[in-house]
């Protein structure tokens, strides 16, 4: 394993095959119209009661808004109900990805929805909790908790990591891969190493606002696959939960890992980088119930995520201006969203009608989007 923390790069390059010689590998681009998949995936419902949600097909669903007016249908290119497996969400979101990060491609994929809604357990797994003490409550504070990852619960992080290592053995060893992991939270605007957690990190632009750094995050290489690991569920456990009304250890911030892999070959050099964030709850402040501190995060995490909307809106729609500067999440992603990168978006959903109104915002969402890239598709 090699830690490096300096000037750390989130950016390395600007996305696609690069080589060190400065000589670009010829590989496929990627089409246009599979630039932005946009999945729901309806969690099993938590306790016996009356439902919302109604899975119609692997695209489709219906929404109760509770008798008001008729079920109303929507379509998506993938929709996961309640009992489909972290295998079938991995094999139809990720893997395709990860293939594209092996060729020198950048791809992103985000975890959204309103707290309790599944995000977690889709990017990580099932994680047992234990109870906030007093001690765990504030702004820095660490819910402990451990992932089983023989489990076949085990998330998309981990599947995506141990798929990588699986293609770079089978590619055999006259091919030199390195593969290296960055893990950071965005909690009120500021940027926290999850690898080596400490005070906030300064994120830097250079001059033509093209290359993103975040001074002094680690980047860990390894070629261990379980060191990978147990560093994942080490940055876990340094992620800032707050208990809020909503869920007792929702986590109130985005947490971003990225994988680099870089792969020399007689050709030159390659780097593809693997996004995975699983975002902070999408709920209203409303909801919360919250005031002061926790009302401030609530607004810092609507203002990102309604700016990491408009970013997709905007590039799957074509736009030639897309504004990334509106939040720390977006100029971070800006790399893995422009360019010639590919882009998953699986909003998550409660199926309980008591969360009637989050899911509907949600699936309003991820509708945005999706309707967006169904124009574009049936445009070309
Ligand atoms: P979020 O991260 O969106 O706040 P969690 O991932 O913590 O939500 O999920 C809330 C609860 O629902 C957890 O107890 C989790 O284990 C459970 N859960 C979520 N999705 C699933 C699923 N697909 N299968 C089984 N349990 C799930
Ligand atoms: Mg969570």
């Amino acid at each position: 394993m090699a830690a490096s923390a300096g000037a750390s790069s989130w950016s390395g390059s600007s996305g696609g095959s690069t080589s060190s010689q400065g000589r670009q590998l010829a590989t496929a681009q990627p089409a246009q119209e599979e630039r932005l998949v946009v999945a729901v995936r309806v969690r099993p419902s938590l306790e016996a009661t009356e439902r919302c949600i109604e899975v119609i097909s692997s695209g489709s669903l219906l929404y109760d808004d509770g008798g008001k007016s008729r079920p109303r249908k929507y379509t998506y290119d993938h929709v996961f109900k309640e009992n489909d497996t972290q295998e079938q969400v991995y094999k139809t979101t990720t893997a395709p990805l990860v293939k594209d990060v092996l060729n020198g491609y950048n791809a992103a994929v985000f975890a959204y929805g309103a707290t309790g809604s599944g995000k977690t357990h889709t990017m990580l797994g099932p994680v047992p909790r234990k109870k906030p003490s007093t001690a765990d409550r504030g702004p820095t504070a660490v819910v402990g908790y451990e992932a089983d990852v023989s489990s076949q619960d085990i998330g998309l992080m981990v599947r995506a990591i141990e798929d990588i290592f699986g293609h770079i053995e089978a590619a055999g060893p006259e091919s030199s891969t390195k593969v290296s992991i960055s893990y950071l939270e965005i909690y009120n605007e500021l940027i926290r190493d999850l690898l080596n957690p400490g005070g906030p990190l300064e994120l830097r632009e250079d001059h033509r606002g093209q290359r993103i750094t975040v001074a002094g995050l680690s980047e860990i290489t390894t070629s261990s696959r379980k060191e990978v690991v147990s560093l994942l569920i080490k940055g876990n456990k340094a992620r800032t939960m707050e208990p809020t009304a909503a869920n007792q250890t929702s986590s109130r911030s985005h947490a971003l890992l990225s994988i680099t892999v870089q792969t020399r070959t007689s050709l030159g050099t390659k780097q593809g980088r693997l996004f995975l964030t699983d975002l902070a709850g999408s709920e209203r402040a409303k909801k919360t119930k919250n005031r002061g501190k926790r009302l401030q995060e609530g607004a810092h995490i609507n203002r990102s995520l309604l700016a990491l909307g408009n970013c997709i809106n905007a590039l799957s729609g074509g736009a030639r201006y897309v504004n990334y500067r509106d939040s720390k999440l977006t100029r971070l992603l800006k790399e893995a969203l422009s360019g010639r990168c590919k882009t998953v978006m699986i909003a998550h959903v409660a199926p309980e009608s008591k969360h009637r109104d989050e899911t509907k915002n949600t699936l309003v969402y991820a509708d945005r989007a999706n309707s967006i890239t169904t124009k574009l598709q049936s445009s070309v």
